[in-house]
């Protein structure tokens, strides 16, 4: 193990009210998902709250070691294993926060399974329509970050169809909120300093872009939620 890893490992101990898995059993367990990759993680992280999240991320930037959320593991492509420090959101943050009935939309945390949050919704007569097969093992946080659809895709569209906001935490660890904004709103984002204005640039869409497809009448039945502590760093690139 390298001094930064050691440094990190000893200062997440500390900091975490998750559970920080560092035995050979528990790295052996994260070491494979659903592709036919297999690559140990330095450690496992079982985080109970945002808190443990943003302080994975931000003691991570600071000993420059790689973190890779998980919440299924169901990925075909290795998306979910390397050699890095493993959060899986399935154990603590998977639970419905809010819901609008009238507006259709809920807020959920990432570790919520597909399966268990359409039997949540069905008793309002409500869906979250993209159905991957794999809908009794994935959660939210994957779903999400795959943009995962299913045989219905043609009725429902993709999951990006349906993500109104996302809570996220960029990778200094700052927490933030990206939702649709209006013109003016939107070029004072971009002209923000650090982590949050670069990306609000780079994922506002040129003119050239195709328009965001709509949705069908059945689709907007279906409803999106905004995935808690989801961290995206890279996307739109
Ligand atoms: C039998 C089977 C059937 C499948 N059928 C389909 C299908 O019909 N349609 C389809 O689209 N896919 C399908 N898949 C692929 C896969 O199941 C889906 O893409 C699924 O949505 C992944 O969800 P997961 O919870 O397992 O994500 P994971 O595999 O755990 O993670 C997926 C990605 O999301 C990232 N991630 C997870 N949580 C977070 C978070 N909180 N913040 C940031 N990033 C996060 C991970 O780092 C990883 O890059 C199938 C897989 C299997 C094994």
């Amino acid at each position: 193990m390298s001094e930064a890893l050691f440094d990190f490992l000893n200062e997440l101990d500390k900091r975490t009210s998750g559970i920080l898995r560092t035995d050979e059993y528990s790295r052996i367990l994260y070491s494979t998902d659903a592709s036919i990759y297999q690559v140990k993680p330095h450690a496992v992280l079982l985080p109970q709250t945002v808190d443990d999240v943003q302080a994975a991320v931000e003691l991570a930037a600071k000993h420059r070691v790689p973190l890779l959320p998980r919440t299924g593991g169901s990925s075909l492509a290795g998306q979910a294993v390397n050699r890095a420090l493993v959060m899986d959101f399935t154990r603590h943050l998977d639970q419905v926060l809010e819901l609008n009935q009238e507006e259709m939309w809920v807020r959920v945390q990432p570790g919520i399974v597909l399966d268990a949050l359409n039997i949540y919704l069905r008793k309002y007569g409500l869906l979250f329509g993209p159905d991957p097969a794999s809908s009794n093992r994935a959660a939210m946080g994957g779903i999400v970050s795959n943009n995962s659809t299913g045989s219905h895709s043609i009725m429902y569209g993709m999951t990006a169809d349906h993500v109104l906001e996302m809570e996220l935490l960029l990778a200094d660890g700052t927490l933030t909120r990206f939702g649709p904004l209006e013109s003016a709103a939107l070029l004072q984002q971009t002209q923000k300093a650090a982590w949050k204005g670069t990306f609000t640039a780079r994922c506002t869409p040129s003119p050239r872009m195709p328009p965001t497809r709509k949705s069908s009448a059945a689709a907007r039945r279906a409803i999106g939620g905004a995935a808690v502590a989801t961290i995206w760093t890279d996307w739109c690139r």
